[in-house]
């Protein structure tokens, strides 16, 4: 048997109707090289979704190698309950340096849904230990995605992902979203933000009582297709939890370290949430690691003489040395390499590639935040995700359209002439979808 054919036979492969392989090949790839995959065929393919959002250097970095090859030597896992390691440390000082230590504590998991789940347990719990019992519901925004587990699915507002488990699921609160796309002729994307903040308050005057949390994907909702809004629905959604005694949490797994053009998306607003949530990019693609970051009062209201008081949650591999390590080689990169700062540069070759993409008749709200490039296609949307990911592939590029939306999220290595070939294989392989090429 082949390996593809091993790999159907033993692997359930995560997000996919395994039936749909039976006409759409699985690629086995053998290596990585830089924003390339290389299969095991031959094949290159431009990695421009970083493998699902986590790749920010390219594969096989061979800084991040170098790290890892040298903590192997050290230390590979030690429990964090009542132990603690060099690597947990350092990270944990760098984060919270970069909040301006406005978030000072950082709690551990291994993927963005464990993410999801601690700040929700930690809202409702901080809640409890100052006797506010009642404060057990959340609210999160139409079209928000923060996860697949149980308790993740509840702040999930997508359908597909969702349905065959409402029996499952105690599902939240949902309040209109800021997507910029909603904006009424005339209207600014500001203008929308400001009417999605009205619409929040109306919700947070009925229900404060009961919300423990508002939960966000700031600047950019992305599984639901990539819908931006303006900075000043963070503000003014700050302004409104504070007021109403509701905390606010950041899930920034997928546009923290780096990808909305500053380190943390909730830089662009001037203001910080009581508990940010990172994962996906913050280990450079490497290794499983996610983690929630708190403010002082939060981490005090636990703080007590009682074990129960205290956040008792746990995952065995919470603080992996080589994961933790993998993280502090990727802050190196930013740091070392002025990331942030090349960066705006490669966002704006990419918008120069999108160019042409604009102009084709059948492209729609064509938009960009710091490195997410994504653009819609009026087309009916039954097969075109499937037809156009199929296209790109034969055009050497690995992307994934969501709905009738195609999204670039490149890692942060392209230089101009490959952003320019990024741009005309994309038209290429949109033309040839539209065009109904089999
Ligand atoms: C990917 C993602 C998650 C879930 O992370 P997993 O590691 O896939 O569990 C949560 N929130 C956002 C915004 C995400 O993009």
């Amino acid at each position: 048997m082949s390996l593809l054919q091993r790999s159907l036979a033993a692997v359930w492969h995560p997000c996919t109707q395994m039936k749909q392989h039976e006409t759409l090949p699985l690629i086995a790839i053998a290596r990585g090289e830089g924003p390339w995959l290389i299969a095991e065929d031959g094949q290159r393919y431009l990695d421009a979704v970083s493998s699902w959002w986590v790749n920010l250097f390219g594969h096989c970095n061979a800084h991040i190698n170098q790290r890892l090859r040298e903590q192997t030597e050290k230390l590979e896992h030690v429990i964090l309950a009542g132990f603690t390691h060099e690597p947990v440390v350092r990270l944990s000082e760098e984060l919270s340096a970069l909040t301006g230590h406005a978030l000072g504590h950082a709690f551990y998991a291994s993927d963005g849904a464990s993410a999801t789940e601690i700040a929700l347990k930690m809202s409702v719990h901080y809640w409890r230990n100052t006797g506010r019992l009642a404060k057990t519901r959340f609210v999160s925004l139409a079209g928000s995605y923060h996860g697949e587990t149980v308790g993740a699915l509840a702040v999930t507002d997508i359908a597909l992902f969702r349905e065959a488990y409402a029996p499952l699921v105690r599902a939240a609160a949902t309040v209109a979203s800021p997507d910029a796309r909603a904006a009424e002729p005339g209207e600014s994307a500001a203008d929308v933000a400001i009417r999605a903040a009205a619409a929040l308050e109306h919700f947070l005057a009925e229900h404060h009582a009961e919300t423990a949390a508002l939960i966000v994907e700031p600047l950019v909702q992305c599984a639901t297709g990539m819908a931006m809004y303006d900075p000043e629905y963070l503000r003014r959604a700050r302004a409104l939890c504070d007021q109403y005694e509701v905390h606010l949490i950041a899930d920034e797994i997928a546009v923290g370290c780096g990808r909305s053009g500053k380190f943390f998306a909730m830089e662009h607003t001037g203001v910080w949430p009581d508990f940010l949530c990172l994962s996906k990019g913050i280990s450079g693609g490497y290794l499983p690691l996610s983690l929630v970051l708190s403010t002082d009062t939060v981490y005090q209201a636990f703080y007590a003489d009682e074990v129960a008081r205290g956040f008792l949650h746990s995952h065995s591999y919470t603080g992996n040395a080589l994961a933790c390590t993998a993280a502090l080689a990727t802050l190196e990169i930013f740091r070392d390499e002025r990331v942030l700062e090349a960066n705006a540069q490669r966002a704006a070759w990419l918008a120069r590639a999108a160019e042409p993409i604009a102009a084709h008749p059948a492209v729609k709200h064509l938009r960009q935040q710091g490195m997410i490039l994504a653009f819609d296609v009026a087309c009916p949307e039954s097969g075109f995700a499937r037809g156009f990911h199929a296209h790109a592939l034969a055009e050497g590029l690995l992307l994934r359209p969501i709905g009738n939306t195609v999204y670039w999220m490149p890692p942060y290595v392209l230089d101009e002439a490959q952003c320019q070939w990024l741009g005309e294989r994309t038209l290429a392989a949109l033309s040839k979808t539209l065009a109904g090429v089999p």
